[in-house]
């Protein structure tokens, strides 16, 4: 099979630093594909490997099926929409749009042509004479879409595209471009450090941490089944649990993982566990109550409406056994 994407155990080092460290990964054509992780994980990195503008230390990557090595950026099939946009201030949103197809030598009216048609599949039909400076952050996302997508890429490579966006705006965003990824039918690799995000948006994905990718999978096998510590606290705050305390709450000897939400409060006689409240703060869908077991912290995300424990009075613990989930690897 040949994939849109292929990272043959590639490496990016910054002397001492390992930017990328032996990544390998196969992204399917089609795909909306997330790269998740803390800042500096490597996410930026290995996008610039992608659509090069920066070369692997070591190892190859393949963009359907051709070694990329000695392929210069613009004969990739690839666009990248870059974190801060890097619109030109002086040209006309028409102009930014349409700069991509005048470096490739096309006539002016068929530029300016596609470059409406881009305008128009991202809303923008009447923004086509503003500067960027006249537009808001949400319509200069949509600007720098445009720009990237007039060029035909097969492959798009967002990089933290709503970061700057507000949390309404980028929820209206996350489903505008799920659903232009859908028409356009090419493949998507999205960036962000927001796990809700990649959990909503993506078909598949990579969590990295200092480089490496640590689990990759659909956002159901990631959010449910976490490898490691640091995936299952990473994607959703879980309760990481030690060996010991795992083994004594009835899971087995492992670091096991149990979200908040899969724990409800009851009286101590019905429960798994007994704790001491700790804490009861109010988050507006959820109120999320601390407790401590013995030298632990548990955390639980209670719906609003449930009865809520006294603090420093003790209080019970329940779950479904499956919840209490082994992780493979501390
Ligand atoms: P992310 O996008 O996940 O925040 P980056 O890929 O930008 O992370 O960076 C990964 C690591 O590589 C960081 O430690 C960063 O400081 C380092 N790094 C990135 N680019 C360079 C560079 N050009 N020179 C030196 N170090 C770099
Ligand atoms: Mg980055």
């Amino acid at each position: 099979m040949t994939f849109a994407v292929d990272f043959e155990n590639v490496s990016r080092h910054f002397d001492a630093v390992k930017a990328v460290d032996n990544v390998s990964l196969q992204i399917e054509e089609g795909e909306f594909f997330a790269m998740l992780g803390p800042s500096g994980s490597g996410k930026t990195t290995c996008l610039r490997l992608i659509s090069g503008f920066d070369r692997p230390t070591s190892g190859h990557i393949k963009i359907f099926g051709e070694t990329s090595d000695d392929l210069p950026p613009n004969r990739r099939a690839v666009n990248t929409v870059f974190q801060d946009y890097a619109l030109f201030p002086h040209m006309n949103v028409r102009d930014n749009v349409a700069y991509g197809l005048m470096v490739k030598g096309e006539d002016k009216s068929t530029r300016l042509s596609k470059a409406d048609e881009m305008l128009a599949l991202v809303k923008l039909d009447a923004f086509g004479d503003r500067k960027p400076g006249q537009l808001s952050g949400g319509q200069r996302q949509r600007v720098a879409l445009a720009r990237a997508l007039v060029n035909q890429p097969r492959v798009l490579l967002l990089d933290e595209p709503l970061g700057a966006l507000d949390l309404k705006l980028r929820e209206q965003m996350q489903e505008e471009l799920k659903s232009l990824q859908k028409t356009l039918g090419i493949t998507f690799v999205f960036v962000t450090h927001d796990q809700g995000e990649a959990l909503s948006m993506a078909d598949r994905v990579a969590v990295f941490n200092e480089g490496r990718i640590v689990q990759i999978g659909t956002p159901h096998e990631i959010y449910e089944a976490p490898r490691t510590r640091f995936v299952a606290d990473f994607v959703g705050s879980s309760n990481v649990l030690p060996p010991e305390l795992s083994a004594r709450l009835g899971g087995s000897a492992k670091w096991s993982s149990l979200r908040p939400e899969a724990i409800s409060i009851t009286a101590p006689e019905h429960a798994k566990a007994s704790g001491t409240v700790k804490s009861v703060r109010y988050l507006g869908s959820v109120n999320q109550i601390t407790l401590q077991l013995d030298e632990h912290e548990i955390s639980v995300s209670s719906p609003v409406g449930v009865a809520l424990p006294v603090i420093g009075q003790t209080a019970g613990l329940v779950w479904k056994d499956a919840a209490l989930h082994a992780m493979d690897d501390a």
